[in-house]
């Protein structure tokens, strides 16, 4: 703050890049009132400090003309491979390279990004971040594979046997079903917000989840002008989305409907059944339970699920019982956030300094 005060806004930039490399992302994405802002002192008397906005202001710009640089050589001559170019291994590469590794970084994907590229909407977060940081891996000589599964493309073998040392970010893009009747009818959020032209979505959609993604994509699909639902089976306190992403939707012109489970989905539509909270006799966790005997049918010409995801356990299984194999973001943790990738990205880049050092 008082580099920024005194209007040294490269040496502020470089002091939170070194702290986090994608503080220019997470200023934007995260969610401050829970983070910066929700804990400022000033809450108390004053207004509290916007924090994000004096991050993104400085690292925004930063991360521009930041060029990579070896900073030590704790892992000279050490070969290390990484697997997901998203914000865990985005920010791993970084760390490793300036302890002196040789970095490659392996994706399924052709670019790099992860969610930041193919999950949030560009209305969300610019892809110029992304090329940025791409910018950055050329120049500095780190290589980057992309359109190479590993796993399918290559073994997690290999790379143990091939590198010192590998880091598996790869993220957790498999969708929990809903266990109801017709959901193969449903698009999978996921791949939607990857490519949402790709997918002849109809008149009316309907979004069902609570969360970060579902609020992306109900934001989409309602920027591709269409009559656009999210139903949830709770209540709004109890979405885990963002509460300004809901604002945002609705101020997009999204519209919900809380307290509706689906039972199963037809070429017409979804049904649903009401909901409500009942509190146990005990005094115990409020539990919310569908309401027998309240089936209704919501037409829809699109259903997009959007429940949760979690990583693929076939390759966590296959990633078990080598010693040079870290894991780390939500490969690591199932799905979470960019800021918490990063920070399980720094655990895994430590543990590998103090193996080597
Ligand atoms: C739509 C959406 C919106 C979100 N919004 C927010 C938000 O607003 N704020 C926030 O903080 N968090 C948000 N999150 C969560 C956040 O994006 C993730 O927690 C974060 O991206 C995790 O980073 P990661 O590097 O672990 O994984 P990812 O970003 O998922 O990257 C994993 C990478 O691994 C690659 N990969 C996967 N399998 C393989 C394989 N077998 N071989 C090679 N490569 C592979 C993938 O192609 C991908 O590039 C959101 C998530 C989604 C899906």
């Amino acid at each position: 703050m008082l580099l920024y005060r005194q209007d040294c806004l490269d040496e502020a930039g470089e002091m939170l890049f070194r702290n986090n490399p994608l503080s220019a992302v997470t200023s934007q994405v995260c969610d401050w009132k829970k983070f910066c802002y929700g804990h400022c002192v000033l809450n108390v008397k004053q207004n509290p400090v916007r924090w994000y906005e004096i991050e993104q202001e400085i690292s925004g710009a930063y991360l521009f003309k930041h060029k990579l640089e070896r900073r030590t050589n704790e892992l000279e001559g050490k070969k290390i491979a990484l697997v997901g170019a998203g914000p865990a291994g985005i920010a791993a590469a970084i760390w490793l390279f300036e302890a002196g590794a040789d970095v490659t970084i392996y994706d399924s994907n052709p670019r790099m990004g992860g969610v930041l590229r193919y999950g949030i909407p560009a209305f969300r977060l610019d892809k110029k971040y992304c090329d940025a940081y791409e910018k950055m891996f050329a120049d500095a000589g780190i290589e980057f594979k992309g359109n190479t599964e590993v796993g399918k493309d290559v073994t997690i073998s290999h790379l143990s046997d091939t590198y010192d040392a590998v880091i598996m970010g790869a993220g957790a893009e498999f969708p929990a079903t809903l266990g109801i009747p017709g959901e193969e009818k449903a698009v999978q959020a996921l791949p939607f917000l990857k490519n949402p032209e790709a997918f002849n979505i109809g008149k009316k959609v309907i979004v069902i989840g609570g969360g970060n993604v579902a609020m992306d994509a109900c934001r989409t699909a309602v920027r591709m002008g269409r009559e656009t639902w999210v139903y949830y089976r709770k209540t709004f306190e109890n979405m885990p989305a963002n509460p300004t992403e809901v604002e945002e939707a609705k101020a997009d012109g999204v519209q919900f409907k809380v307290f509706q489970a689906p039972v199963e989905v037809k070429a017409d539509g979804v049904v649903f059944c009401d909901c409500e909270n009942v509190v146990p006799e005990d005094g115990g966790r409020v539990v919310t339970r569908i309401i027998e005997g309240t089936e209704h049918l919501v037409e829809c010409g699109t259903l997009i699920t959007a429940i949760s995801e979690k990583p693929d356990e076939i390759l966590l299984e296959a990633c078990r019982g080598y010693d040079n194999v870290w894991l780390a973001g939500d490969f690591l943790t199932g799905p979470a956030t960019v800021v918490e990738a990063v920070a399980s990205a720094k655990t895994a880049v430590n543990e590998i300094i103090a193996k080597f050092v």
